[in-house]
């Protein structure tokens, strides 16, 4: 079969065991996502219907250009896998089964701004410090409370979750977790955690359930395994119970994650687990050159805690990766600019193979102008959505009102907006009398004369009156129906449309594009539900990865989001000390290992050609702050790289930035700084040797200690161990089944 053909021996056999539980851990660029991919395609070419298959990847994207893939090897029957993002995938069985758990399935998804909002709410009606009870700190702690399996009631009783809220000074975080769980629940509301975690109380209490979904799901694969958190473990295990038909692929050393309450742990249990676990080894890099291989390796062994593996490469030996350092932020932002600019030119990389990555969204701002500058169209990932500007959040209130007149935050954006007078005050009552009677809003809303009256219950009633001429619509019609009617009756559209500023303009076009969105889905033919509920989901599951590609733009993102992508040039910028790593990633080892597997990540993105850049001095903060260095650069093997430094515009004084290109290298212009680029006696790329006939007096290197002769060989087997005398470091004993030398 012709997909088989493209995968070397480890791959093909594990494409080919259709049966029992594997996993595969393994490095960077190995073939993991192929190997799923072509896995499925497998199934299905071997009889496994495609709605028996459930496979998780970590993004949307990811999971239709899977699809994409399998479609081609096995046809269009494909196209009935149950793929997707753990969130899109347990949404669409709660939608199913809401019911069985005091959901509506007609249920919200609120974003993290309406969850941050309701908590903003508690936080204040409990009279709490909003300065220390900030909401995003709080709902990182419930996050991660309901990551690891933590209901608030069982939170409420957990002595060393109480103690370390207690000696934040937020002893409360309990009380408002209960709090807050009650109000999305009233809401007839689920946040993104929700989805894992009522899943997993669906599972729980509901075998019948389970067991449909157990039998329903003949196969599970799950990509980028590492990153799975407690819960989605928990949710995964129990489907595979029964067939046990489990595939996992992932590397340890890209966990990046720890901090939402993914679990390295995960990996280590599956073996407990599935004791009859067949485990497959995927070492040949195939993506990048061995340069780049070779330096994440070196990388990534100054990490205590991992596992065990090899890494090699067949690809060309590459170019070394170009470290350079500008006088400031925006000489660094210009000179990556022009280099691309040389890259496309010079180099004929299309602009879809160049990728600039950071470590947070805010560096971005530089980067957009320096390119915009020289006419380079830009793709940026991450900040604010399309779905996240107000006046779109405030027409699909209107959506989610409509279909959810629970939802009150969605009541909260509409009740007075366009302009219909009915103030403050006012909704604060109607909240206020929906507590008294033990009510929803919509049930104190729906009948106001009943409990006020006056102008106010007037002005209520017509909003009333209003929303329920909306819910007849969206009952007889599909979405993009419903959704114009709305924007006209709301008044929404005219109030855009009155706006003439040229905000207000591209507002009013913003909107008219979220309409044409919704357009697009009622015409799809492939959708068979074309309902404004499930045209919601799919829009509330959108994250600012999934974004279509545009052809001739170059991709900026943060290092976080670039995890499974492959780019010909990566730009990896900002490498500073208290910026990467990051400032608040230096407390532990456990922290600042982290951090490394983010680095690791970033290197082995690029295929061909790597560039690291640092600034002396960045504007951050809002004011101009000095900066070092990134220590992670000092961890590369120096044989690997070549540091530059932008020495023209340095003499010239700022302004005057040339290409990276330009920039003449430091090995010309010795300063203190060449230190770090010791210029190897061997250029040849870290290629560990086989050691089995190493002999006494051969100079041999090693990627941390640097290069040495060995003194003595003892022992025998698997404990043969060689003292090498170390130029650098002096004497190490180094037991050489481990120890990667290459003999010089
Ligand atoms: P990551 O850990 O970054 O997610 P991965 O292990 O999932 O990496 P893939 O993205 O599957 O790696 O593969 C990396 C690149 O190597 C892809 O471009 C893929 O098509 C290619 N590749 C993998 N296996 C082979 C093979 N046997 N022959 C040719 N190309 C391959
Ligand atoms: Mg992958």
């Amino acid at each position: 079969m012709d997909y088989l053909e493209g995968l070397n021996p480890p791959q093909r056999e594990a494409v080919v065991t259709m049966d029992g539980p594997m996993m595969i851990i393994a490095g960077a660029g190995s073939g993991k996502t192929r190997v799923l991919t072509y896995k499925i395609a497998h199934l299905i070419a071997n009889g496994v219907e495609p709605f028996n298959i459930l496979s998780l990847t970590f993004t949307n994207k990811a999971s239709r250009e899977m699809k994409e893939r399998i479609v081609d090897a096995v046809g269009d029957d494909a196209k009935n896998l149950w793929m997707g993002t753990f969130h899109s995938v347990f949404a669409r069985i709660l939608r199913f089964e809401a019911e069985k758990i005091g959901y509506q399935s007609n249920f919200t998804i609120y974003d993290s701004e309406d969850a941050k909002s309701v908590i903003k709410g508690v936080v204040k009606d409990f009279r709490l410090d909003d300065k220390l009870y900030k909401p995003s700190v709080v709902l990182s702690r419930i996050s991660s409370a309901k990551n690891n399996l933590i209901s608030w009631r069982a939170y409420e009783q957990n002595n060393d979750l109480r103690l370390e809220d207690e000696a934040s000074g937020r002893a409360k975080i309990a009380e408002i977790y209960k709090e807050y769980a009650i109000r999305c629940f009233r809401a007839n509301a689920m946040d993104f955690d929700d989805l894992l975690f009522n899943t997993s109380v669906l599972f729980q209490q509901h075998l019948d359930v389970l067991n449909k979904y157990q039998s329903k799901f003949k196969y599970v694969l799950i990509d980028e395994f590492q990153d799975t958190n407690v819960t989605q473990y928990f949710i995964t295990r129990k489907l595979a119970a029964r067939n046990r038909n489990i595939c996992v692929v992932g590397d340890d050393a890209q966990s990046i994650y720890a901090f939402r309450g993914a679990n390295i742990q995960n990996i280590l249990n599956f073996k407990t687990d599935y004791p009859e676990l067949k485990v497959i080894k995927l070492e040949q890099n195939y993506r990048s050159t061995q340069t780049i291989v070779e330096a994440a390796n070196s990388v990534i062994a100054h990490n205590k805690n991992q596992l065990e593996k090899n890494t090699f490469t067949q690809n060309a030996i590459g170019e070394r990766i170009e470290v350079f350092r500008t006088p400031t932020d925006l000489e660094e932002a210009r000179g990556v600019a022009q280099s691309i600019q040389q890259a496309m030119i010079k180099d004929h990389i299309p602009a879809s193979d160049i990728a600039i990555l950071y470590r947070t969204n805010s560096q971005s701002r530089a980067l957009e102008e320096a390119l915009v500058k020289l006419s380079i169209k830009a793709q940026i990932f991450g900040g604010l959505s399309f779905y996240q500007r107000k006046e779109i959040k405030d027409m699909i209130a209107y959506l989610k009102f409509v279909t959810n007149p629970k939802d009150e935050e969605a009541f909260k954006r509409i009740i007075n907006y366009p302009k219909r007078g009915i103030g403050p005050t006012t909704v604060n009552n109607l909240f206020v009398k929906a507590a008294e009677n033990k009510m929803g809003i919509w049930d104190i809303v729906a009948n106001v004369r009943k409990f006020f009256g006056g102008r106010v219950a007037t002005q209520v009633e017509n909003f009333a009156n209003m929303i329920k001429v909306f819910q007849m619509q969206s009952e007889q019609k599909n979405a993009f129906e419903t959704a114009s009617f709305i924007a006209k009756n709301s008044g929404i559209l005219r109030e855009l449309y009155d706006d003439k500023t040229p905000e207000g303009k591209n507002r009013y076009d913003n909107l008219q594009e979220l309409l044409n969105g919704i357009q697009g889905f009622t015409d799809d033919p492939e959708k068979e539900d074309k309902s404004l509920t499930t045209y919601l989901e799919e829009i509330s599951l959108i994250t600012t990865q999934d974004k279509e590609d545009v052809s001739d733009a170059i991709t900026l993102m943060t290092i976080h989001m670039s995890k499974g992508l492959e780019f010909d040039y990566v730009y990896l910028v900002g490498m500073e000390e208290n910026l990467f790593p990051s400032q608040m990633m230096l407390e532990t080892r456990e922290d600042l290992e982290e951090e490394r597997r983010l680095f690791y990540v970033a290197i082995t993105r690029a295929k061909q050609r790597l560039y690291m850049s640092y600034a002396l001095q960045r504007y951050r903060f809002g004011k101009t702050i000095m900066c070092d260095p990134s220590r992670f650069i000092d961890e590369i093997a120096p044989q690997y790289i070549s540091m530059r430094r932008s020495s023209i515009s340095e003499d010239l004084g700022p302004g005057s930035t040339p290409g990276f290109s330009n920039f003449r290298s430091l090995r010309q212009q010795p300063s203190n700084f060449i230190r770090k680029a010791v210029k190897p006696k061997d250029d040849r790329p870290f290629h560990p040797s086989n050691t089995d006939n190493l002999t006494i007096g051969q100079t041999v290197r090693h990627t941390k200690f640097g290069d040495g002769k060995v003194e003595k060989i003892s022992d025998e087997g698997l404990d043969r161990r060689a003292i090498i005398n170390f130029e650098e470091v002096g004497k190490k004993t180094l037991i050489l089944t481990f120890a990667k030398l290459m003999i010089l």
